[in-house]
């Protein structure tokens, strides 16, 4: 490689790779899609994407196993939510085959950018589908494109598995019917005055409540919540307006399965978080970020420790990226090997 990828301090930012790949729906069909090495998009200036949101996406990442091999973690799943989430903005969806089929080929054709096995990065795919054409009325566009885009990363959350915190705030991502439960542009545009009140007085990011009863936690930012009891239970919000976390129910899994702890999906009261001695935040590009403390009304919650990471979330931690980088058998179905 011509530039020397500092692998570790990559952190999550945009880098060019070479190939990405791209897919045009016209005429109501898709075309079979190429890797191009263009990473500029041309789109007419009355695109519904521009103007109406239209656009929804997906985030993945592909892993370097010890014996130099190649996988991907549960792209299915990637796959069928983000079928849900076109479905939602009325655009067309992508047939799953034809979904790792491209994750496939963009991470095949961009290898060099994938770090060697245990140096803490991965490949972040990225893939995204937006409304263009002509159209500037309120209404879905006759022309849609499907790409995928890579990066390689290292965490998301600067330091890795260190905690940090996090705030509430009274602004809500996503209305209570609205399009939470779907992963589109839309709510993070109303998620970045929020992370910006939030980041101003020192905070990772902020935690959403509920839309209706500003109660019970909802997201971590754009990641989901999860916390170990005093009993030892694992526990994570449940309602429809959180984006379902294909990591959260990852670790869901994990805990019943591997740690043989009682999980429940419930309401967790944000003036009830002594019942939790852990708490985490969970995502593709989270991967686990343990929460030190949470602020609400003014008032400071601590966790296990300020600076230290809680037994069950290390547990949580080297179950999860041991299936993900194929150290530690995985579940039936959740690796997809590329070579
Ligand atoms: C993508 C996303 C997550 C994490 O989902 P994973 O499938 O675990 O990557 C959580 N919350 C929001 C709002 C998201 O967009």
């Amino acid at each position: 490689m011509e530039q020397q990828l500092d692998w570790q301090k990559l952190g999550f930012s945009y880098t060019k790779t070479d190939f990405r790949y791209i897919s045009k729906w016209k005429d109501g069909k898709w075309d079979d899609g190429e890797l191009v090495t263009d990473n500029n998009l041309l789109i007419n200036e009355s695109s519904t994407c521009l103007h109406y949101g239209q656009q929804a996406f997906e985030g993945l990442k592909a892993y370097r196993r010890k014996d130099g091999g190649i996988q991907l973690f549960r792209p299915d799943e990637n796959a069928k939510r983000m079928r849900l989430s076109c479905r939602r903005l009325l655009m067309p969806e992508i047939p799953e085959e034809k979904f790792i089929d491209a994750c496939v080929q963009v991470v095949k054709a961009n290898e060099r950018f994938l770090a060697p096995y245990g140096v803490g990065s991965t490949l972040y795919l990225r893939p995204f589908m937006i409304g263009v054409g002509e159209n500037i009325g309120v209404k879905p566009s006759k022309e849609y494109l499907f790409c995928i885009f890579c990066m390689p990363v290292s965490t998301y959350f600067k330091g890795g598995l260190q905690p940090v915190n996090f705030l509430v705030t009274d602004y809500d991502r996503a209305a209570p019917h609205g399009t939470g439960g779907s992963k589109v542009g839309g709510n993070y545009a109303a998620s970045l005055y929020p992370h910006q009140i939030a980041k101003d007085r020192g905070f990772q990011d902020c935690i959403y409540l509920d839309p209706t009863t500003h109660t019970k936690i909802e997201e971590v930012g754009a990641a989901n919540f999860f916390g170990i009891t005093h009993d030892n239970k694992f526990i994570t919000p449940i309602s429809p307006s959180i984006l379902p976390s294909i990591t959260k129910y990852s670790l869901l899994h994990i805990a019943k399965e591997y740690l043989h702890l009682e999980v429940e999906e419930a309401d967790v009261y944000i003036d009830k978080l002594d019942i939790f001695k852990e708490v985490g935040a969970c995502g593709t590009a989270a991967v686990i970020t343990p929460i030190g403390g949470i602020e609400f009304v003014g008032k400071m919650h601590t966790f296990y420790s300020q600076t230290e990471v809680g037994p069950f979330t290390k547990e949580l931690y080297r179950y999860l990226t041991g299936i993900q980088q194929g150290d530690i058998e995985a579940p039936v179905g959740w690796i997809y090997p590329i070579k």
